[in-house]
């Protein structure tokens, strides 16, 4: 633990007397799927209640409307929870925004709802580590940080939203606004491996539903006076495969609509998404897709629609996201923790954050594994180690400010 100061070195250790475990369990008991409303707005409740122990305005923010493209073809509105978004001391010099989600991806009818210890210090339950565990551990780095003689030079905000594991679409401009004049943001994914490893690099993400509109015709009688929507939408999903290459991974993932045997469909549904590693690939990658869907609705004579889009930005290594990175690196070797990092193949709010140009690292949350599956786990020990980290991390950021 050498080359700490003892402001860090007391800020550090008072992470650890932090309730983390006992809010892991009491909040991973809250079903809170993207989907379940009230459940995202029992957990909004418990977490304002956790977080009211910081100082600064605290509210619980509407989320902003967001339709999609149901299976009939039509724009539909999409329901979310609201957004817990505190503010703490705007004037200060040094500006930070902090990140993580409420949401988890089981529903309440899935049979994982119950947290269970796998063994001595390693718990099973539905969000432990993806993210209560990692929101646990920013309110434990804050709340440490707060009592250091270093806070009144810390301004930030905190964005939890209830929407991440749907892609942010109603939180998007929420954490964009609260990005804006920042040094810095940390967001509380967990590590990209269980040894504690970061995740670095990210692609950017789209999705998209492209509504086909053909003309329906007898199959026997006149099919020549039809139009087959599920041939031009197959035909569009092999388009998109032929788009693939290094930099760009495709995957059309779903065709809807058709008809009864004896009749020309009139409609499908194709839905696809794309990853591309930087902007400039998604760049190319738009143009591509108007001119592919130009190219499919004049040779099928059918009309597309396209909805949706490049909702996740690329997030590639800059040189401040680098420097933040060895920031956290050598905060990690003072507290005896070794710290990499490696590109994923994953998005988050990372992206977006990125995307306004302040640098992040967003995979400060707990080490864990088995993310999105029954098997998801926690490892203990790591909550008092990540939000020694953390706490390290703002303080250094603080110190480097003056
Ligand atoms: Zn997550």
């Amino acid at each position: 633990m050498g080359g700490m100061s003892p402001t860090e070195q007391g800020t550090v250790e008072r992470t650890a007397a932090e309730p983390m475990l006992e809010q892991v369990l009491a909040w991973s008991a809250v079903n809170s799927e993207s989907r379940n409303l009230a459940g995202l707005e029992r957990m909004a409740e418990l977490l304002a209640d956790a977080f009211a122990g910081l100082p600064g305005i605290l509210r619980l923010e509407h989320p902003e409307p967001v339709e999609t493209v149901d299976s009939a073809g039509k724009t539909v509105k999409v329901r979310h929870g609201r957004h817990l978004h505190l503010t703490v001391r705007p004037t200060a010099p040094v500006q930070m925004l902090f990140t993580g989600h409420m949401d988890t991806v089981f529903g309440p009818e899935h049979a994982f709802q119950e947290t269970r210890w796998l063994e001595d210090g390693v718990l099973n339950g539905p969000g432990v580590a993806d993210m209560k565990g990692g929101i646990a551990v920013m309110l434990a780095a804050l709340k440490a940080v707060e009592r250091s003689p270093l806070a009144d030079r810390l301004g930030y905000e905190v964005v939890i939203n209830s929407d991440e594991e749907v892609g942010s679409l109603a939180s998007a401009a929420l954490l964009a606004r609260s990005a804006q004049g920042k040094r810095a943001a940390l967001t509380y994914e967990p590590a990209a491996l269980p040894d504690g490893t970061l995740a670095g690099a990210r692609p950017g993400s789209g999705n998209f539903a492209i509504v086909v509109h053909g003309r329906s015709a007898h199959a026997g009688r006149n099919p020549e006076d039809g139009r087959n929507a599920l041939l031009a939408a197959a035909d569009l999903a092999l388009r998109f495969d032929r788009l693939k290459r290094d930099g760009l991974t495709v995957n059309p993932s779903r065709i809807e609509g058709g008809s009864p045997s004896n009749v020309v469909p009139d409609l499908a549904i194709l839905r696809v998404n794309l990853r591309p590693r930087t902007p400039d690939i998604e760049a190319e990658a738009r143009q591509e897709i108007e001119a592919m869907i130009a190219a499919v609705a004049a040779e099928h004579d059918v009309q597309i629609d396209v909805s949706g889009g490049f909702g996740r930005p690329p997030k590639p290594l800059t040189a401040e996201a680098e420097a933040l990175f060895n920031l956290v690196r050598k905060a990690g070797a003072d507290l005896g923790q070794g710290i990499a990092w490696q590109p994923s193949g994953g998005v988050c709010d990372g992206n977006n954050i990125a995307a306004c140009g302040v640098p992040v690292v967003d995979t400060m949350g707990v080490r864990g594994g088995k993310i999105h599956s029954m098997e998801e786990f926690l490892i203990v020990d790591s909550l008092p180690e990540r939000a020694a980290l953390s706490a390290l991390t703002i303080l250094r950021l603080i110190e480097e400010a003056a």
